[in-house]
């Protein structure tokens, strides 16, 4: 199963450990296992038989955000969360997974979600029945932590779509509400292709789906396929969707919005779809003050500490991750955190809940 790594598991073993300083993990926790050089060269060891494949290496794998940010600073350009993506499937088939990623599939199999709740009857609450069409072309995919957490981003989404004049795209029925990116970063590839196969049944009609969540568009365009399973290629998050009709000035803006934001780009925005210029774009069309930027943006974006699965299998560790991000944004002038993912809010709150923090709908919606 990592055998097909071998190129990269060696290649950080013998590395000066150049991307060092770019590994959020490796920075909060202050821990050399926990940086790429460190978990790849405990793979490595294990390779040569010099230490045994057990829970304390799997541990290793699983405390990796997928943030992919190393890359950027790597000389091979590595990819390094295919790797612990693939040696966590290989924790779980051995069973060697941590005991938090077997709650946490026990928890996704009773509601098929991460959130343990029905996600369904919130969506079909919160919108009226005109928004829900099985035979719809055009579908908009929340993604279960928007659901959750963020009911009001939702709403605002179709006050948005409503004063743009785009009538033709219905909200997904949510009743397989779920990407699988959760279970497919706990190791558990066999569930997640099931999760996919469902998910392909429900999408059968859509000729483009748009999403609400990063890593909900990164699964349907890529990782579905990568199981063999079928969807239409015509897969955008929900910024790329909107940029281009905000550009020709089809949104009816009222009044700027009148203060200072700072834009984080996600990881699974910018460096998997690598959308950087659209969300920047939105938001410079209805802000009156200029757009403040993290010193690490666009590609070098610090991850918040939201992915692979960190906050289920070590909240503490997510926090610290966020709260590195955020020290930038609460130095000098007051602002508030906009980004266009619901994970990424919903790490940074948990951070710091004195801190606003926004979707760019959100923003744009009270612009009009
Ligand atoms: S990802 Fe690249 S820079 Fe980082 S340790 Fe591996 S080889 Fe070195
Ligand atoms: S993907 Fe992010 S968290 Fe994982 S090893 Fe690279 S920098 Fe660290």
């Amino acid at each position: 199963m990592l055998k097909k790594f071998h190129r990269e598991i060696e290649y950080c073993t013998y590395c000066p450990k150049l991307c060092r300083f770019s590994c959020p993990v490796g920075n909060a926790t202050g821990n050399e296992t926990y940086t790429p050089w460190g978990r790849q060269s405990l793979l490595h060891l294990v390779g040569e038989g010099a230490i045994p494949w057990g829970r304390e290496v799997a541990a290793s794998v699983y405390r990796c955000t997928t943030c992919m940010l190393c890359r950027e600073y790597c000389d091979h350009e590595l990819e390094i969360p295919p790797v612990m993506l693939a040696a966590r499937a290989k924790a779980v088939k051995d069973k060697m997974q941590p005991q938090e990623a077997v709650e946490f599939k026990g928890f996704f199999a009773e509601q098929h979600n991460p959130m343990g709740d029905d996600l369904s009857a919130r969506l079909h609450s919160l919108l009226p029945k005109s928004l829900f069409n099985p035979d719809a072309q055009v579908v908009y995919f929340p993604g279960c932590v928007m659901i959750y957490n963020y009911p009001q981003t939702i709403k605002n989404t179709f006050r948005l779509f409503e004063a743009l004049d785009v009538n033709y795209v219905a909200c997904y029925d949510a009743d397989v509400p779920c990407c699988g990116v959760p279970l497919h970063d706990h190791g558990y590839e066999d569930e997640f292709k099931a999760n996919a196969e469902k998910l392909s049944q429900k999408l059968a009609k859509a000729k483009a789906v748009v999403c609400g969540c990063p890593s909900c568009a990164w699964a349907l365009k890529t990782m579905l396929p990568g199981v063999g399973v079928k969807i239409t290629d015509r897969i955008y998050h929900l910024t790329e969707f909107l940029a281009p009709l905000v550009a020709e000035g089809k949104l009816p803006i009222r009044r700027p919005y009148p203060k200072r934001l700072i834009y984080h780009d996600p990881c699974y925005l910018g460096r998997y779809l690598g959308v950087y210029d659209q969300p920047r774009n939105l938001l410079n069309e209805v802000c009156r003050e200029p757009l403040v930027e993290f010193s690490w943006n666009r590609n070098k974006s610090y991850c918040c500490g939201g992915g692979g699965g960190i906050p289920v299998s070590n909240p503490v560790l997510a926090r610290e991750i966020a709260a590195q991000r955020l020290t930038e944004a609460n130095e000098g002038e007051k602002k508030s955190v906009v980004t266009a993912c619901p994970s990424c809010m919903r790490a940074f709150q948990k951070a710091d809940e004195s801190l606003e923090v926004l979707d760019i709908v959100d923003v744009l919606v009270r612009c009009i």
